[in-house]
């Protein structure tokens, strides 16, 4: 089955009884016993639901893993993995990664003991120069969120397996229809299911994906431990939006690719950062371990934070607005915005100024996004 195929089918079929072709969604808390010892499969929804199921095992399908656990947001399967460590070992991220779990490495799980290196990832060097006796994970989130720069996952991957350590890939940038982390090295893949597969912004949610047996029953148990599983509504609403997975990437990424051409010609900017515009620096790595451009991008505009913000605010179909992965256009300042939890010294590091707008491109026609744009930066 190709992977448009899967996104439909594979999972789905859950109804014995009536043969319906969606999945229905059981919300129940508990299920009943056939006998001592004798279930149908499900005791307690934390634990397991034959909804959530289906989704799961529809992701494992996509991004070709052993085992999947939906969980109630992308924070929540962030922490879950985190619970693989102990205090003392020591994790290496870039410093630019999501403001959530830069924030929740750097205050929370640095206060309960484990240690994190925040490096500039783009060199495969600062990664190797990163590792101590102590590294047991090196984190990948590629592209980065907002500046798009790439990460090598096969290099890092790499360097993570000579040190023994393990690779985690946060790729909720690309989705699993773009970029296939464990293909190319990683050991588990986790996603906000609230952006690109989910898709319609109605719905927070996160997954974590393993393809080792050992990954999988630890994180199992540990999503059950904590209580971090999703609701069976919410898996329904995942399931639905994660069928036309390959669609909406392919309309995403047109709207994204027409605008960042346009936005590099036009006098009031000054910068734009889409790996799928051959002048990114890291566009040969893009085309080598993605298979498409996804559809956020970053630009810079020339008079900071007064003209950034008349083009959030005269842009009509951009909503001025934190989150991305919708079929609706979103626009934002992520200075003051998406990445405020950052200190100022990370946020300076990382690149972000305040003539810094991100934008989560929509499924909307290309020549009207186009067209918005162009009346907003003209304003
Ligand atoms: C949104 C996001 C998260 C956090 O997910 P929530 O669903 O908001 O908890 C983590 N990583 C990345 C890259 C994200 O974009």
């Amino acid at each position: 089955m190709h992977f448009e195929t899967r996104c439909v089918h594979v999972g789905v079929n859950k109804d014995e009884t009536y043969n319906s072709v969606t999945t229905p969604i059981y919300p129940t808390s508990t299920f009943s016993w056939d006998g001592i010892g004798k279930t149908r499969g499900y005791d307690y929804t934390r634990s397991g639901n034959p909804t959530r199921r289906a989704l799961e095992e529809n992701l494992i399908s996509l991004e070709g893993g052993l085992d999947c656990r939906a969980t109630c947001t992308g924070m929540s399967a962030i922490t879950a993995v985190l619970h693989l460590f102990q205090p003392g070992d020591h994790i290496i991220a870039g410093h630019d990664i999501y403001g959530g779990t830069y924030r929740l490495f750097d205050a929370l799980f640095t206060q309960m003991g484990l240690k994190f290196s925040f490096v500039d990832m783009g060199k495969l060097e600062n990664v190797q120069n990163a590792v101590t006796p102590q590294t047991k994970c090196i984190w990948i989130e590629t592209p980065s969120n907002p500046l798009l720069n790439l990460v090598d996952i096969a290099g890092v991957t790499a360097i993570a397996k000579k040190a023994g350590a393990i690779s985690i890939c946060d790729n909720t940038f690309m989705s699993p229809y773009f970029q296939r982390p464990l293909e190319l090295g990683c050991d588990i893949v986790l996603h906000s299911m609230t952006k690109y597969l989910n898709g319609h912004s109605d719905v927070v949610a996160g997954c974590v994906i393993t393809k080792d047996k050992v990954h999988a029953d630890k994180v199992s148990y540990i999503v059950n431990a904590l209580g971090l599983a999703c609701s069976p509504f919410d898996a329904w609403l995942v399931l639905r939006g994660v069928k036309t997975l390959g669609p909406r990437m392919e309309a995403h990424q047109r709207g994204a690719m027409a605008l960042a051409q346009f936005l590099q010609k036009h006098p009031k900017v000054s910068h734009v950062y889409y790996p799928g515009l051959p002048d990114h620096p890291q566009y040969a790595l893009a085309k080598a371990q993605m298979s498409g451009f996804g559809a956020m991008l970053s630009f810079d505009v020339k008079g900071g934070r007064a003209v950034a913000e008349q083009v959030m605010l005269k842009a009509k179909f951009f909503s001025m607005a934190e989150s991305l992965g919708g079929v609706e256009s979103l626009i934002e300042h992520p200075n003051t915005m998406s990445h405020m939890s950052m200190t100022d010294e990370a946020r300076k590091a990382a690149g972000i100024t305040d003539n810094t707008l991100r934008v989560s491109v929509g499924i909307e026609h290309p020549d009207d996004l186009v067209a918005d744009m162009k009346q907003a930066l003209e304003g």
